[in-house]
């Protein structure tokens, strides 16, 4: 499962052979690290296997110990795992109250924009960590990222194959899960969105004031 925008957001207990993340999301680290996290069931297959597994790199077994054996197959990207040190420190730190901010803005966001008009997608199983929304018929993606960039500094996702300029991504997550930050965010689309023409029936920044 890639779950580069879950981790540190919420995974746990999902019975996932094999998670993949990433350094720069949930966790808010910097970016330069990827990571993985193998369940007990699928190690015991993968060091059970008959047939020699080929490439180096690629072979997981051979990192199963790795740091008791110091066993360094590549140079370590030392200021990286500080950075990760660090920023799992602050998830912990947190503690269960990291889900609740993250459950809370994404509710709130979610919300704002059904009042204002908007279309969720999916229809239902929402994340908690990103938000994807239908760009309403009358415009399109490539005119709503420009302005939000141009005239609000403001840098939104497009997404890609079947659901290229189908969708727009606004990410909460992580040091971005943040009230005032996710609140700037919602009222430059707001005026991105009216400024392309685009009717709505609320003030999707005022709803989401009223959430928070
Ligand atoms: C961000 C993201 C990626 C890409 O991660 P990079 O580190 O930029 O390659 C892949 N999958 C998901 C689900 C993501 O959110």
């Amino acid at each position: 499962m890639d779950s580069a925008s879950g981790i540190g957001g919420e995974v746990d207990n999902w019975n996932i052979d094999i998670v993949l993340g990433g350094s720069q999301k949930c966790l808010s680290a910097t970016p330069g690290l990827s990571f993985m996290s193998i369940s007990e069931k699928t190690w015991q297959k993968i060091l059970k296997r008959k047939q020699p597994i080929a490439g180096f790199y690629v072979n997981l077994a051979l990192w199963k110990n790795w740091y008791n054996e110091k066993l360094f197959p590549y140079t370590q990207p030392i200021s990286d795992l500080y950075a990760l040190d660090t920023a799992i420190d602050n998830v912990l730190a947190e503690g269960d109250s990291r889900y609740e901010r993250h459950s809370k803005i994404a509710e709130a966001v979610r919300q704002s924009l059904v009042s204002a008009g908007l279309q969720l997608y999916p229809l239902e199983g929402y994340s908690n960590t990103v938000t994807s929304v239908i760009i309403p018929e009358e415009t399109n993606f490539n005119d709503i990222f420009k302005i939000m960039l141009n005239e609000h500094g403001i840098l939104i996702a497009g997404a890609f194959d079947i659901l290229k300029d189908k969708v727009f991504r606004i990410g909460h997550m992580g040091e971005n899960c943040e009230v005032d930050k996710v609140f700037i965010t919602l009222r430059a689309l707001n005026y991105t969105l009216l400024s392309l023409g685009i009717e709505l029936k609320a003030k999707m920044h005022e709803e989401f004031s009223k959430l928070v």
